[in-house]
């Protein structure tokens, strides 16, 4: 494939159909292809598409030891659904553990840090050994997720990162769940459109922006897991590299 082919198939990926860009992703690296998932709305498209389709992804969770109840109920039930199994990928300590070497409510004094230790250290174990990974962010969700592609190259662990809903619009991620109906966290119909770890979560009020909720307060936004891509050459090279 010359360079200009190759452009025109990163560009036709950039507005194709999710379950298009998720097959096309299984094709170039399965069995190296991974799917981070959080539980929220966006991630259980995924999860519903790449299960139904029957891709061979490793689809894997942070549990970070202070997920919600609520969350841990939709885990299970997505497996059973589905019959697919989301592995646990989990901190090097418990919470005691951590609170015993850096003390208690990390959360509150230090978030990078505890986000560090529950989330970006956990993450680089998950990914070792792949190729590419699967993240369900969209771009209208945050500012610094506006110039997110469908197709990127993740500096940090110098993987090819996919972001299959990048361009969708939250009532279409809504219109999907509901069309397949696809099981969801229950917190979302009480005032938590984003769920993360319970310390760290609060309800919304209406017309908050949907990650509100996230952090209150401590001038955070991201865990810190997605990282600014790298420029676009780089990401043919990873995704001829990976391919080979
Ligand atoms: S979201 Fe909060 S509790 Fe969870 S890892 Fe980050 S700082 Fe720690």
């Amino acid at each position: 494939m010359d360079v200009a082919e190759r452009q025109s198939e990163y560009g036709r990926l950039e507005s194709a159909d999710a379950a298009d860009v998720l097959a096309w992703a299984a094709e170039r690296f399965a069995p190296r292809l991974a799917f981070a998932f959080g539980f929220g709305p966006e991630g259980c498209v995924l999860f519903d598409l790449i299960a139904r389709l029957e891709l061979d992804v490793d689809v894997f969770t942070l549990d970070t030891g202070l997920l919600f109840p609520e969350t841990r109920t939709l885990w299970r039930r997505l497996e059973l659904r589905y019959g697919r199994t989301i592995r646990a990928v989990r901190p090097r300590q418990t919470v005691e553990e951590q609170a015993a070497a850096h003390g208690e409510l990390l959360w509150e004094r230090a978030p990078d840090r505890c986000c560090h230790l529950r989330k970006v250290e956990p993450l680089a174990r998950a990914l070792d050994g792949h190729a590419a990974w699967i993240s369900a962010i969209r771009r209208e969700q945050t500012p610094s997720r506006a110039q997110t592609r469908v197709l990127e190259s993740d500096p940090v662990h110098g993987l090819v990162k996919i972001n299959p809903l990048a361009h969708w619009p939250r009532a279409r991620v809504w219109d999907h769940l509901t069309t397949h109906g696809v099981p969801v966290n229950t917190l979302h119909a009480h005032g938590y459109p984003s769920v993360g770890c319970v310390p760290c979560t609060s309800r919304v009020a209406p017309g908050e922006d949907e990650r509100a909720g996230r952090w209150r307060g401590q001038g955070k936004s991201e865990c810190g897991i997605h990282s600014r891509p790298r420029p676009d050459a780089v990401v043919e090279d990873q995704v001829r590299g990976a391919a080979r």
